[in-house]
């Protein structure tokens, strides 16, 4: 059974744009060793938005390097970017937008929910990509709610989404350029379960709501990042409480990380070089997306 490495916390937000009050429960800078291929990631919410004729959210920004994944738990993300890709992301679905060799893109709330307001709860998981795919294309997928396996787990304990790599026999959508594990675990009160990963990968457990107890005794609470050692290539979750619990699972990438703001890559020259193809078009923009139609 994988023992825990550490468990860590965040409680102070920061607003992305006018639209996402985040916590940054991990960044690169911090876990780069622990969590790869997994580089960042932000929570945002749960947050109640009173209705709205403005639709907030963060204007045309780029990235290259990585992907970014958004998982909708409650409200609505618009997305367009430069390449092309775009959707509305709703409760439940999963967009797995590859910036890779670049692109500019803006994530806004829907504009229904705007108008309608309510609850709003994110996460954005930004995943790295091995270097000889940091320069392929752009790509975008929008993953609908029910594309996504739903699994229950044994004697009515909960279920499992499974967004990403392979539970119980049970794939899900998502395409990665390197294995992944991203799950959406639901557990009920008083129910046990345990998970088979693959050793050597990284894992980690992220509570959005409720209290579960790992196999070897510890408590991870609301918002909190459980880091599980790689070995090993089980783990078990009791819920203390219902709860919600993201699991991030994935082989590392063992290459160096040099980031700065939106891009990730492997080299200081790589990061001067994406400023440079940004700054002159290169990394596209709807303008010019409007122009090629
Ligand atoms: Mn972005």
């Amino acid at each position: 059974m994988k023992k825990l490495l550490f468990s860590q916390q965040n409680n102070q937000r920061h607003w992305v744009g006018d639209g996402f009050p985040v916590r940054t429960i991990f960044t690169y800078n911090d876990l780069a060793k622990d969590i790869s291929p997994f580089l960042l990631m932000d929570y945002a919410g749960p947050v109640e938005f009173p209705p709205s004729k403005h639709v907030r959210g963060v204007e045309e920004h780029p990235h290259r390097g990585f992907e970014t994944v958004t998982l909708a738990y409650q409200g609505e993300v618009a997305h367009r970017d430069s390449s092309g890709g775009g959707g509305l992301i709703k409760s439940g679905d999963v967009q797995w937008m590859t910036a890779a060799s670049g692109l500019v893109h803006e994530e806004m709330h829907g504009k229904e929910f705007s108008e309608r307001g309510g609850l709003f709860e994110m996460v954005q998981l930004w995943v790295n990509l091995p270097k000889k795919d940091k320069m392929t294309s752009p790509r975008y997928q929008g993953i609908q709610a029910t594309d996504i396996p739903n699994v229950n787990l044994p004697d009515n304990g909960g279920y499992v989404r499974v967004i990403a790599g392979d539970y119980d026999g049970h794939r899900g959508p998502a395409k990665t350029f390197t294995p992944i594990n991203l799950w959406d675990i639901r557990m009920t009160a008083g129910h046990s379960a345990t998970f088979k990963v693959p050793a050597g990968h990284t894992a980690a457990v992220f509570v959005l709501g409720g209290k579960v107890q790992l196999g070897t005794g510890e408590t991870i609470g609301e918002a909190e990042l459980a880091v599980l050692e790689k070995e090993g290539d089980t783990f078990t979750l009791s819920a203390r409480q219902d709860a919600k619990v993201l699991f991030l699972g994935g082989e590392p990438i063992d290459e160096p990380i040099v980031g700065y703001g939106p891009f990730v890559m492997n080299s200081i020259g790589e990061i001067k070089q994406a400023f440079i193809d940004f700054q002159e078009g290169r990394m596209g923009s709807f303008e010019r997306t409007a122009e090629n139609k």
